[in-house]
């Protein structure tokens, strides 16, 4: 696995406007340090403990993203340093953050994930729900988060076209929301495409790829 080759042949192929999340969960801190040393600086996990355990021990210019379904009780793990979240998938949820946020004084950005998927195991809001929560002033007493934007996964499928469509109404939503004036809401990020369909979800619009295997080998 040269880990380093993988990161610069993947960065070649993408525009510009898209931040790259290199997706380390699950391996070691000096897989990581290779990437970190070829340059890479956002890196994404799914798990708070394993995070908090890799931000202590690794160089502390990375920033941190949170990628996964992320528990209430586990937010505080990592309230104190993480750059993004990008599954808030319930209000509960939002205002875990903010209380935790508060704690540590800062403010943490968010994404809201959003199902877009047919398989049903998978977390989020649904498109009248986000506009819904968004519109209703539910947020505004949350001054300690601040909504980036949105985050889904497409169907598990070889079916590109299932997955352009997934991404395409994403995409099409994150633009619609856009005309939404609500506090603490600043939408700027559309976080799509994984090793298997980055290329589907950048052509649809995705400004923020989380990527792993690709980058770091297949995960046992
Ligand atoms: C694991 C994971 C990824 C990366 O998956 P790869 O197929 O290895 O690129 C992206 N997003 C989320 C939410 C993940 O859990």
């Amino acid at each position: 696995m040269n880990i380093q080759a993988n990161l610069s042949q993947l960065k070649d192929s993408l525009p510009d406007q898209v931040t790259l999340v290199a997706v380390s969960k699950t391996k070691p801190a000096s897989m990581i340090l290779e990437a970190y040393n070829a340059g890479q600086r956002v890196f994404g996990e799914n798990r708070a403990q394993e995070l908090a355990s890799k931000h202590d021990e690794l160089p502390k210019d990375i920033e941190w993203h949170a990628i996964g379904h992320l528990q209430t009780n586990k937010v505080k793990y990592i309230a104190g340093f993480v750059s993004l979240i990008h599954a808030a998938d319930s209000l509960k949820l939002l205002r875990v953050i903010d209380k935790e946020a508060k704690k540590h004084d800062r403010s943490i950005d968010c994404l809201l994930q959003i199902h877009i998927a047919t398989e049903q195991t998978k977390y989020g809001f649904n498109a009248e729900e986000v506009v819904e929560l968004l519109s209703s002033g539910a947020i505004d007493d949350l001054t300690n988060i601040n909504v980036k934007g949105l985050m889904g996964m497409a169907t598990f499928t070889e079916d590109h076209n299932i997955i352009e469509n997934e991404f395409s109404g994403l995409s099409k939503l994150f633009t619609d929301i856009g005309s939404i004036n609500a506090m603490n809401f600043e939408p700027s990020i559309l976080s799509m495409g994984m090793s298997g369909d980055y290329g589907i979800a950048i052509d649809a619009g995705s400004n923020m790829i989380r990527v792993g295997s690709l980058i770091f080998g297949e995960r046992s």
